[in-house]
């Protein structure tokens, strides 16, 4: 039997090494500029780019003509250069593609994109910017670049880098079927709330101490209809919310319905933005969110400050309630930072350090976005040791205090001085795309 198996592996290293010797061999044409190889038609210049920054797309994989690789054969030649690169490139699309649970589930094919740290399926179909008509795909590339950028800015601010950086293993979602029992983080039945709710096994993560990337990729879901929100939040997250959802720590997955203020391109994009940063943060070092541990403040400030600085300003709360009660300030806040924390007002660490990210009214949430602000600003080296700190469940104020070396008052003086000096007195016009 051995002795089969070992004959049957020779043929086919055999058969590949002839295959690779005869691909070298060609030569391409003139046509396809000695490739072998020509762009898919299909496709135009904003499309490939926007391909080109992502690992894979549901969409561009159904090309019948390229298979999502971008590229046809060249019907002049027998090939070129190109031409088994572009057939393996093809048969790794076709793999990811076929591996889809949720269209299984379903019985219907979602759109989903897959890049570097995320897995997302934007089912909005065409949504509105301004006057303008967004295709949902084009809409999907979007968001993949934002929750990229601030994936990006998160490595930079907690000292990650390419090479830190696990790469996550593939099949997050494959992995994971409904009622598996396995990802059931969220409570069971469960509120209307929405808002986070961190897997309570996270904590159980038997952790000696904190690695250094992320343990997994985010999934992040929008759907257009509100049947679909509901259904695999009953079956993927074993939760009855009706509002939108994410489940931090292990496995963050974040879902949403294109509700009330979600129907627009650019209200997508900040909610993604948003809670993208909550989901890397809470699954970076160790599978943990810290927002009702004792880093609330952290996790609200951060929450805010990726969202702020992709757009310019924040309009998406920590806790949905919040959303719907009010807005401060219309989501631009360091001009009215700079006068709530001016010099007559009382400090407001002592009572910030404390509180759970959910028990934050919005102004409170400013304040800390503000404080993260500085920290990202003045002492960036000093963010991944808190961030480690409030993992391992340190008391913020003790944890900040050996950091900075420096007692709460001081700490709270140099922040607001900072404040006084690098906020405006009048923040500048919104980008008029909303
Ligand atoms: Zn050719
Ligand atoms: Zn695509
Ligand atoms: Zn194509
Ligand atoms: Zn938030």
């Amino acid at each position: 039997m051995k002795r089969v198996v070992f004959t049957l592996v020779g043929l086919i290293v055999c058969s590949l090494g002839q295959a690779q010797a005869s691909a070298q061999d060609l030569k391409g044409c003139k046509r396809c500029d000695q490739q072998g190889v020509v762009p898919c038609k299909q496709h135009d210049a904003e499309l490939r780019e926007h391909e080109g920054h992502v690992l894979f797309c549901s969409v561009i994989a159904a090309c019948p003509d390229c298979g999502g690789s971008l590229w046809v054969d060249c019907d002049r030649c027998d090939g070129g250069p190109k031409s088994a690169e572009v057939e393996a490139r093809r048969a790794e699309i076709a793999a990811w593609a076929a591996a889809d649970p949720m269209a299984e589930y379903l019985k219907r094919s979602v759109p989903r994109v897959e890049t570097t740290h995320f897995e997302l399926i934007i089912d909005t179909g065409t949504l509105k910017e301004g006057k303008k008509k967004v295709d949902g795909h084009i809409l999907m590339h979007r968001v993949a670049e934002d929750v990229e950028e601030v994936a990006r800015l998160v490595d930079q601010h907690y000292g990650l880098g390419e090479a830190k950086a696990r790469e996550a293993s593939r099949g997050g979602l494959a992995g994971m079927a409904p009622d598996s029992g396995e990802s059931g983080g969220a409570e069971p039945g469960g509120s209307d709330a929405g808002g986070p709710v961190a897997n309570p096994s996270a904590g159980a993560t038997p952790v000696s101490d904190l690695q250094p990337g992320y343990f997994g990729k985010m999934r992040m879901w929008i759907w257009n209809n509100p049947d679909d929100h509901r259904t695999v939040m009953r079956d993927f997250l074993h939760s009855g919310a009706s509002g939108d959802f994410k489940m931090l720590g292990k496995d963050p997955i974040f879902s949403v319905w294109t509700e009330g203020q979600f129907k627009t391109v650019p209200a997508v994009r900040m909610l993604f933005a948003h809670n993208a940063s909550h989901m890397l943060v809470s699954n970076l070092y160790k599978e943990l969110w810290v927002g009702d541990l004792t880093g609330g403040w952290f996790d609200a400030g951060l929450g805010h400050w990726y969202e702020y600085e992709l757009f310019g300003l924040s309009l998406n709360a920590c806790i949905e309630e919040a959303n719907v009660l009010k807005q401060y300030h219309g989501g631009q806040w360091r001009a009215a930072l700079r006068k709530d924390l001016g010099p007559d007002a009382s400090y407001v660490l002592p009572k910030l350090l404390p509180m759970n990210t959910g028990a934050m009214t919005l102004e409170e949430q400013a304040l800390c976005f503000s404080f993260y602000d500085w920290l990202v600003h003045e002492h960036v080296d000093l963010v991944p040791a808190i961030l480690r700190g409030l993992k391992r469940e340190r008391p913020a104020r003790e944890l900040l205090m050996e950091l900075l070396g420096k007692s709460l008052f001081a700490m709270e003086d140099d922040w607001r001085a900072w404040v006084q000096a690098s906020y405006p007195v009048k923040d500048p016009k919104p980008k008029a795309w909303r």
